[in-house]
């Protein structure tokens, strides 16, 4: 096989590269940067958030409180507009009815 880093052939074997000592073992790469993207994707699907956020809560702390929060003010937010909704809903109840 070849260095993922310099290109050079060298062992399969081999853990880590002996000509530039790069780590040939695939690593996963957790990001767990938090990331804005995933707190919106939680606020346009707050189910999707939550969801994301049981699965990562151990392993992407981070990313799942992202997640979790947007998820959060997205259904806050949908509460608020429902209520709003509703009371509006009432309102024009009241109006129509006389009063
Ligand atoms: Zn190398």
């Amino acid at each position: 096989m070849y260095c993922k880093n310099c290109a050079k052939e060298i062992d399969d074997r081999a853990v880590i590269c002996p000509h530039c000592g790069v780590s040939q073992v695939a690593a996963p790469q957790v990001v767990d940067n938090g990331g804005a993207g995933w707190g919106l994707l939680g606020f346009c699907i707050p189910l999707a958030g939550l969801i994301l956020f049981l699965v990562w809560k151990d392993t992407k702390p981070r990313t799942s409180k992202a997640a979790g929060v947007g998820a959060l003010i997205g259904v806050g937010i949908g509460v608020l507009f429902y209520i709003l909704a509703f009371g509006l809903g009432i309102l024009g109840a009241i109006g129509s009815a006389g009063y």
